[in-house]
């Protein structure tokens, strides 16, 4: 089970204008990545940002892209300067969100999307009261076999490994404010584009942004 090495922080809240903080976790297998990349295909104003991690990269993945791939001195250099709003450990991996990147982001009044697992969730919901957090479920435990199976990258024991990590990540969807089934793609991109859509919808929101023409129609004799 993955240890979380939360820092402890004092909540931080979003001014006004502020881009709108969506969070996102799933156990590995369940789909993430390929709705998340559709998504921000489907929504190109919303931002994903970019993690730190330790972990060597991928076949076709990209420094500064996918990741900012970091050695074990450099991510550890970051936590002692606090440099991270949230990080945690995976797979023996850590990853890490850097505050710079998140508050510039934020600050624009962009929308950022954070792709990170629950102990990160935590973190970034102690800290931004206002975080909007989705949790992407497999539709069962065979379907999440079946799709790591199917990458037909990993060995019986990594997979074995990852089953156990699902089921424990799975664990936390409780802790979320919206909860996906990632039983058909389609059907969960439309609800996440839902959530997205509700999110920017919300009244404070629209308040702020239609304030001018509020004001004006109840000025109105
Ligand atoms: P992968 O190595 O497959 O890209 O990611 C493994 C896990 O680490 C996934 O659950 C992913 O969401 C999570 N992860 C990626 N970036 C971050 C991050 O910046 N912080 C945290 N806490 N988890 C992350």
């Amino acid at each position: 089970m993955p240890q979380t090495e939360a820092r402890t922080a004092a909540a931080d809240h979003a001014p006004a204008d502020q881009g709108l903080l969506f969070v996102v976790s799933a156990p590995s297998g369940a789909g993430k990545t390929s709705l998340v990349k559709a998504l921000l295909e489907v929504e190109p104003s919303l931002h994903l940002s970019v993690s730190y991690t330790t972990r060597p990269p991928r076949e076709g993945e990209q420094d500064g892209v996918h990741y900012h791939f970091v050695d074990a001195a450099t991510f550890e250099r970051m936590v002692q300067a606090g440099e991270f709003v949230e990080y945690a450990r995976v797979f023996g991996n850590a990853y890490g969100t850097a505050a710079k990147t998140l508050r510039a982001g934020l600050d624009a009044g962009a929308d950022l999307l954070l792709e990170i697992d629950w102990q990160g969730a935590r973190q970034v919901r102690g800290r931004f009261s206002e975080a909007i957090s989705v949790f992407i479920a497999p539709p069962s435990l065979q379907a999440l076999e079946e799709r790591l199976r199917g990458r037909g990258k990993d060995s019986d024991d990594i997979i074995a490994a990852r089953m156990a990590q699902a089921r424990d990540e799975l664990s936390h969807h409780g802790e979320y404010d919206y909860l996906v089934v990632n039983d058909d793609f389609g059907v969960a991109l439309d609800e996440l584009r839902a959530i997205v859509a509700a999110e920017r919808l919300r009244e404070s929101r629209q308040a702020r942004r239609h304030a001018a023409v509020l004001d004006a129609m109840l000025a109105a004799d």
